[in-house]
């Protein structure tokens, strides 16, 4: 007898709350219980790349969160004032 796993893939929606785009992502239902009890993201979603981490995670998507860190280190960048 095949061994089945309780397999749940579920649709997942985070916006990013700078931009407001939100992008989808299937996920297992088991694993996100998993990391919203507290193990670490990039055990539970290997697959993941690290912007949709950190969507998932602090809500800001990878373009916001590149901005956010461009802005830490001054605003030099071509930016003429
Ligand atoms: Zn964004």
């Amino acid at each position: 007898m095949p061994e089945r796993r309780a397999m749940a893939p579920k649709n997942y929606t985070f916006t990013c709350i700078e931009c407001k785009q939100s992008k989808m992502l299937v996920l297992e239902e088991n694993d996100v219980r998993r990391w919203n009890k507290g193990e670490k993201i990039q055990e539970v979603f290997p697959q993941l790349t690290l912007s949709d981490r950190e969507l998932m995670i602090s809500n800001i998507c990878g373009d916001c969160f590149d901005e956010m860190f461009a802005d830490e280190q001054g605003k030099t960048d071509g930016v003429e004032p």
